[in-house]
């Protein structure tokens, strides 16, 4: 049985780009990434702080296939910081794919934290973009309204929830996934070696229902 989760005023739910381009009919469809809609809603109901993270890529982004001639999406390409997977023009500043899902409904959340927007590095993370350097502010951001431990949700599990979650942990948060209001894209048996990385990281996973039900008074 897993245990109970009460949710304090030094907990944060860090809601992973639930947006229409990642979600199915969008260009970077997560397999059921629409599902998890309905229980990351109700979920937030019982944080009194949200942070809602967007992929917000500038056109001709390096991480688009489309940027490197005769490369397919899905290969992996050397830049200067390491390996990079090449994806599908998707979340596109100011265009329909990259709005957040029109059922999301979070009205309390406290932050949008943009990544992605240097066209030179992509950022899967919330903390740092994918040099693993350049920071994206949110950890001091965190650190200031003292948050502790970071519960995070959305999409996809095996890159900016895991990579966020990685981080969490870097910058001595307290991470915990909750992995049914997660999907994943499993690229390479990135799914496996997601979870093998938590493990070793002390990154819990847990189901929603480990969440304590009341809303703690802000
Ligand atoms: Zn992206």
């Amino acid at each position: 049985m897993t245990d109970k989760f009460t949710i304090s005023d030094r907990d944060v739910l860090l809601v992973v780009d639930i947006q229409d381009d990642f979600c199915p009919g969008g260009s970077l469809a997560v397999p059921g990434g629409d599902e998890v809609v309905p229980l990351i809603n109700s979920l937030a109901g019982k944080f009194s702080h949200v942070v809602l993270t967007q992929d917000w890529h500038p056109r001709g982004h390096l991480s688009f296939a489309s940027s490197h001639p005769g490369k397919p999406p899905y290969q992996t390409i050397e830049v200067s910081y390491g390996t990079q997977v090449l994806w599908p023009d998707h979340c596109v500043q100011a265009t329909a794919g990259a709005a957040f899902r029109k059922d999301l409904e979070i009205p309390h959340a406290e932050l949008v934290l943009r990544k992605g927007y240097h066209r030179e590095i992509d950022s899967y993370s919330a903390f740092y973009e994918n040099d693993r350097k350049t920071h994206t502010g949110l950890a001091g951001y965190l650190r200031e309204r003292g948050f502790t431990r970071i519960f995070l949700a959305g999409l996809a599990f095996d890159f900016c929830v895991r990579y966020s979650a990685e981080d969490a942990r870097r910058e001595d948060f307290e991470a915990i996934v909750i992995e049914d209001a997660c999907r994943g894209i499993d690229v390479d048996g990135s799914m496996a070696d997601t979870r093998e990385l938590f493990t070793s990281l002390g990154i819990r996973c847990i189901p929603a229902s480990a969440i304590e039900d009341g809303l703690v008074s802000p």
